[in-house]
């Protein structure tokens, strides 16, 4: 059970004053958590600025400088309504100060409410961008007016928070002011020397220092009070990292030993050979299957370097000893996607498979949970869908998590406890360097493909500035022409999504004109259904050019497709680019991946830029991604920056990890069930940042 000191911090937020359901939808956007689920306190309170606005400067009108946030004491003279019948125009609104004149400016105004706000007569002090207009000081929509009375709730250092269409400023920081007050009081967990001599002040401390800055230095990932924070989410992380482990090395494993035969008859089917490194990485997983251990085993592999076989490989020798095995994906599409490998060799092999997401319903979903239970299928793929309560398999051997970073330590292990002493082999396509591999996927063995499958030819990789465009169209022409398949990628963030996806389609439109029907779009808010068919058109050849946001990103696999163009590559981190590229250079032709960048490029994307041409070793650019983070601005960290985490940033925490790790091993060898006092705040911690699954662990014992 969660302490009921955290509590409050689990409501959802619609019990804060000032956020009804509409608004709820719009948070649920922006908070980072899936977009099913209610967004509560904590998540308002994690949702961390990215910058600040300093309202401390309190300037005379004569002595404001043009452009800059000021916070002016002025005394109102005048309303200008606008003309009626020409309702675009402004509410103007004059004020002075004795040095000089501002015109206070709204649009789309309520009169009344303009005249409450400011009249005639008073004195308030208004603070936003002043800017130079028509000769004039003028501030269109100050962010703050107050009167002089209420001086003292003007906060000067402001944050400034991610947003969503739909959101204002104001709204996501009276939310999050709101969701302040909520703060308890949880005993501290944290050693006291160690904070002393870091200079971190208590949790509550810190949240409340990064939410209310004194200094715009306090909202900097690298502030005590934003790295203290960082560091809590650390040695949540860690603990529950070694107390999984700790418990799964205790309940001793089965020993799922097959003969072979499934495993025979697959790779005889296979129109290629493995690989020395698929071979390795097989002989690995068979002999801890077969060790009495359970296994927990990391399978890392660049894109296109033949994970899904393994894991097909893997899944069949623990059938071969007459039990289930499951695959289960981050994503609807890579779940097909892995589908579609596995089920011609499953059906050579008389593997008897079924699929589970979210998108299974009703007789068909009844159907293949009966079968799963009877143990009439014996490899079930799927998204998280997987562990649901509802699932239940008849004996389960091993679970597969295709993890592409997209899933915690709490997932793997609620699908290792659908069976008894579950194997579990986590497969990442995200090159990680050794030295982080610990500090992510905790104590876990490593099999790395690091050799491409054999035939791949390399791509030739160019940087265009988009002035060229046209050059580009041409090239696209000709390829297509070749009857070849191309991809065109469109960035596309969160935080700008509408936008983006504006700018996805009006390209769709334009290339469209030009190519007809060769010419498709799929992007990530389309239905699941429309997705796969787009894709599946592009897959079959009967279009030939497929426009797509970043959704493309993960898993799809048309090894036809030999072009990729990436838009505004400029805005994309390495990691990204070079998962994307993954998607071509998987056929027997020649693969030419176009980086179309808008000029001019800053250090950071240039540097960016140029290791893609330079290098397609995964693990290499994974390598200068780490020296280059903190530069620029980086699309997609949140995916590939430090994944499972919200607070910490690894370009200002980077250096933590190791620290809270040597801090877990040290509290657990002194406290292994974490019974005393800080072991009892330690606990608060974990409920705190959601690994509680470690706490039921130690309860279970
Ligand atoms: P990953 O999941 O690691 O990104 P996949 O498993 O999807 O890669 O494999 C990419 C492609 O390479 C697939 O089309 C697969 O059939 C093919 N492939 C896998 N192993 C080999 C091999 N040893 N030789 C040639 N092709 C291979
Ligand atoms: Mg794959």
């Amino acid at each position: 059970m969660r302490p009921a000191v955290l509590n409050p911090l689990f409501a959802s937020i619609t019990a804060l004053p000032g956020v009804g359901p509409k608004v709820e939808k719009l948070f649920r956007r922006i908070v980072g958590r899936d977009r099913d689920d209610v967004p509560r306190v904590i998540d308002l309170l994690f949702h961390m600025p990215t910058g600040s606005i300093d309202r401390r400067a309190r300037p005379r009108l004569r002595d404001v400088v043009p452009g800059t946030v000021a916070t002016v004491a002025v005394t109102v003279e005048r309303h200008r309504v606008p003309p009626p019948g020409r309702s675009r125009a402004p509410y103007l609104i004059y004020a002075s100060d004795g040095t000089g004149d501002l015109v206070i400016a709204y649009f789309n105004a309520r009169r009344d409410y303009l005249e409450k706000l400011l009249p005639v007569g008073a004195r308030r002090y208004v603070s936003g961008t002043v800017a130079l207009y028509d000769g004039m000081l003028q501030m269109a929509h100050p962010d703050r007016v107050v009167a002089e009375s209420e001086l003292e709730t003007l906060p000067l250092i402001e944050p400034v928070y991610p947003l969503t269409e739909g959101l204002t400023a104001n709204q996501v920081r009276r939310a999050i002011e709101a969701a302040l007050t909520k703060l308890p009081a949880p005993p501290e967990w944290q050693d006291a020397a160690f904070l002393a001599r870091s200079g971190f002040p208590s949790f509550g401390a810190a949240l409340q220092r990064v939410h209310r800055p004194a200094e715009p230095g306090d909202v900097l990932a690298g502030s005590p009070a934003w790295s203290r924070l960082a560091y809590d989410e650390f040695l949540a992380g860690q603990l529950a990292l070694m107390l999984v482990r700790a418990h799964m090395r205790r309940a001793s494993g089965r020993c799922t030993e097959g003969d072979g035969r499934l495993r025979a008859r697959i790779v005889a089917a296979l129109p290629y050979t493995l690989t020395p490194s698929q071979s390795r990485a097989l002989g690995d997983i068979a002999a801890d299957l077969a060790g009495p251990e359970r296994m927990l085993r990391l399978l890392q592999g660049d894109v296109g370097s033949g994970k899904t076989v393994v894991a097909l490989l893997a899944c069949a020798a623990a059938i071969e000893a007459g039990r289930q095995a499951a695959v289960m994906a981050p994503t609807e599409i890579l779940a097909r996607q892995h589908l579609k490998t596995i089920a011609p060799l499953a059906e050579a092999t008389g593997i008897r498979f079924g699929v589970l997401t979210g998108r299974e319903r009703g007789r068909e979903r009844a159907d293949t949970l009966d079968k799963l239970a009877r143990g009439e299928i014996d490899l079930l793929v799927g998204t998280h869908a997987l562990f649901q309560a509802e699932v239940a398999f008849s004996d389960l051997a091993l679970a597969v998590v295709d993890e592409q970073h997209r899933f915690g330590v709490h997932q793997r292990l609620a699908l290792a406890q659908k069976g008894r002493a579950v194997d579990v082999l986590v497969m990442t396509a995200t090159p990680i360097p050794r030295t982080l591999v610990l500090t992510y996927f905790g104590d876990m063995d490593v099999s790395e493909l690091r050799e491409k499958p054999a035939g791949r030819k390399p791509i030739d990789t160019r940087a265009i500035p988009l002035e060229r465009l046209d050059d580009v169209i041409a090239a696209v022409g000709r390829a297509l022409g070749e009857g070849r398949r191309i991809y065109w990628v469109c960035p596309l963030v969160e935080e700008s999504e509408t936008t983006d996806l504006a700018a996805a389609e009006a390209r769709f439109r334009a290339l469209k004109q030009i190519f007809g029907d060769a010419a498709d779009l799929v992007h990530g808010r389309m239905k699941g259904a429309e997705k796969d068919k787009a894709m599946a058109r592009f897959a079959a050849g009967e279009t030939g050019l497929l426009v797509a946001t970043t959704v493309i990103e993960v898993g799809v696999d048309v090894p036809e497709a030999s072009v990729m163009v990436i838009e505004h590559a400029e805005r994309f981190g390495l990691a990204q680019l070079h998962q994307l590229r993954g998607r071509i250079g998987r056929g027997a032709a020649r693969s030419t991946c176009l980086l179309l960048y808008k000029a001019p490029l800053g250090e950071a994307a240039k540097a960016r830029l140029a290791i893609m041409r330079e290098t397609e070793d995964g693990f290499r650019i994974a390598e200068e991604d780490l020296k280059l983070r903190g530069e620029g601005d980086v699309l997609g960290t949140r995916q590939s920056g430090m994944p499972g985490f919200r607070v910490a940033r690894i370009e200002a925490h980077g250096a933590l990890l190791q620290t809270a790790r040597d801090d877990a091993a040290l509290i657990l060898a002194r406290d292994p069930e974490l019974k005393s006092p800080r072991g009892e705040a330690l606990r608060t911690l974990l409920y705190l940042f959601e690994r509680d699954e470690a706490v039921r662990l130690l309860r279970a014992g």
